[in-house]
């Protein structure tokens, strides 16, 4: 296991959708400790060449409206804690929202590598919101299908850059 890596961002991005693709169902384990990592599902993720420790924020269903902003924090702030690189995800479709704005104020402070993909850009129905998070000053966004497995060269290359 070479290094580790934490898909965050809001709900509803695609965070889920890629780390079954990088990790594959067969080497998913869920993590059932209680507290904030309860929902927060770890694999061995593979890109090409590459293997690395992978954590994906989940699990959010289950809160209430009033502990979902919490937790939400909460879970993203051990996860940004734990790893060597970050993988922070918008909507390509949506564009930034004010909770994209937070969670990548979180991101930065990490002062970590990280690696912003603007998944649902296939098609074209991505362009404006890949432009617009140029605007998060936190690299260039790498345009990405999880559901349709496109961008993932890209993504690899970014992979290698980060490390
Ligand atoms: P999470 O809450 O960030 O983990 O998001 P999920 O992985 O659960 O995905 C949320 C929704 O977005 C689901 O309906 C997915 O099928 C959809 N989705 C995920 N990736 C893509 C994508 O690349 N393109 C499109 N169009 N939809 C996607
Ligand atoms: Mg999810």
């Amino acid at each position: 296991m070479t290094f580790s890596l934490a898909i965050v961002g809001r709900p509803n991005v695609g965070k889920s959708t890629l780390f079954n693709r990088l990790v594959g169902k067969k080497l998913a384990l869920v993590d059932d400790r209680p507290g904030v990592t309860r929902d927060r599902r770890e694999g061995e993720g593979r890109l090409g060449d590459l293997t690395f420790r992978i954590v994906d924020t989940a699990g959010l269903e289950e809160a209430t409206p009033a502990s979902l902003e919490g937790r939400m924090r909460a879970q993203t702030e051990a996860a940004i804690g734990d790893c060597d690189a970050i993988l922070f995800m918008i909507d390509a479709r949506i564009g930034l929202t004010p909770t994209d704005r937070a969670f990548a104020d979180l991101v930065r402070k990490a002062g970590k590598p990280v690696i912003l993909v603007a998944n649902k850009s296939e098609g074209r129905g991505g362009e404006a919101g890949t432009l617009e998070a140029f605007g998060l000053g936190l690299g260039d966004p790498i345009p990405l299908s999880a559901e349709h497995g496109e961008g993932l060269s890209d993504l690899y290359d970014a992979l290698c850059d980060a490390l």
